[in-house]
């Protein structure tokens, strides 16, 4: 049997948040809080006294496989006290756990979305932190919230608007925007309208989280002509998130008339998250349209043993040379190290699968994966790395 082994290739995860070093020890809920995608402080509780195996309420099976795979990292018990409290002692030194986690997958360089947490974290520090190259993209959203405040006329708004994208693109190691329209009004983007957001204007200053769709959808066409004009790539959050999001919106097929228009023919479109659940739908777009990419964050690798699946999903209609590596960490340098980690066994086990049955041989497997992994990113964002 012709076994594939991932374990030697280097990973860019191109969409990931920062953090920064927990001041006090961690709790064991306190623990499974931060692996979570719920932000709610009551969803985790201690687990009830008088068993040895314990379900912690609100543990799933992607906190399981962490707290088994930090365990063979750790050298010890598979028990989530054990695990959080080596992970403690081991944190003291936040740096060196950090950067020893990263060096243990080969994760080597990162996109990072600054957007989150907020106040945005500082990018020297994180670089600092982490001891790996990293790239920005630059959240329009924020930009948008702190403009409103200072300029009266829609036309002033705008204007501003505008010219603080071009002063982000014109940073080198910004790659490209980011939106999350996903979160506010949804993915379905309209024509750009000047009347019709022009009278939403108000509401917005007097409510930065106003859905004000037409203000929102011409503020998006704007991002769009920017990142058209300066030749980066515009990340457009679809799918699944934080509890936020308008979730009959969120799936990319309503992005499709946006995409398939004319002038943005050569616009380069990053679909992040791969619009999980809906990822059919993300992948048949990559396929169609040349110049629009997809990453597996999120999905991977908070799906957990679902990731084999998803992988295998993506690549039904996906072009190798579309899809990116991703993992959406955002609270500790174990999320990006599970990410890689957990991504690279159920790559492997997929890969030496389409082998087993004739579908491709050894090299040009490892040939995809090397795309997934970092190929494709290199391509597609050579001009600003
Ligand atoms: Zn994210």
């Amino acid at each position: 049997m012709t076994k594939i082994d991932l374990t030697s290739i280097k990973a860019v995860d191109v969409h990931c948040h920062p953090y920064i070093a927990n001041e006090e020890p961690y709790s064991p809920e306190e623990y499974l809080r931060k692996l979570s995608l719920s932000v709610l402080p009551n969803m985790f509780k201690k687990a009830k006294e008088g068993s040895s195996i314990k379900i912690f309420p609100g543990m799933n099976m992607y906190m399981q496989i962490t707290i088994q795979r930090l365990a063979r990292y750790f050298g010890c018990q598979p028990i989530l006290e054990e695990v959080v409290a080596k992970r403690n002692e081991e944190a003291k030194d936040f740096t060196a756990f950090t950067q020893n986690l990263f060096k243990n997958v080969k994760l080597e360089g990162m996109v990072v979305d600054f957007g989150y947490p907020t106040p945005p974290l500082s990018k020297d520090d994180y670089q600092r932190l982490t001891g790996v190259p990293i790239w920005e993209v630059y959240r329009i959203e924020p930009v948008m919230v702190r403009l409103r405040e200072s300029h009266e006329t829609f036309g002033a708004f705008i204007e501003a608007y505008r010219e603080d994208l071009k002063v982000a693109l014109n940073r080198k190691h910004v790659v490209g925007l980011k939106t999350i329209i996903a979160y506010r009004s949804g993915l379905e983007i309209r024509a750009k309208n000047e009347q019709m957001a022009k009278d939403q204007y108000e509401e917005f200053r007097l409510n930065d989280r106003a859905r004000a769709k037409e203000l929102r959808d011409y503020c998006l066409h704007v991002a769009m002509e920017e990142c058209t004009n300066f030749n980066k790539v515009l990340h457009i959050h679809t799918g699944f998130g934080d509890g936020e999001v308008v979730l009959p919106k969120a799936s990319p097929s309503f992005l499709i008339d946006l995409l398939r228009q004319e002038k943005y023919a050569e616009t380069k479109v990053h679909l992040v998250h791969g619009g999980y659940p809906w990822m059919e739908e993300a992948a048949f777009i990559t396929s169609i349209l040349p110049n629009v990419y997809l990453d597996i964050s999120l999905q991977n690798p908070f799906v957990g043993h679902g990731v084999e699946r998803i992988i295998s999903q993506v690549y039904e209609l996906a072009p190798f040379d579309k899809v990116m590596y991703g993992s959406d960490a955002f609270t500790v340098p174990e999320m990006n190290w599970l990410g890689v980690l957990l991504f690279k066994e159920c790559f492997e086990r997929v890969l030496t699968d389409w082998i087993e049955k004739g579908y491709t041989d050894k090299d040009m497997a490892v040939e995809i994966a090397e795309h997934m992994m970092y190929k494709n990113f290199e391509r597609v964002y050579s001009d600003y790395i």
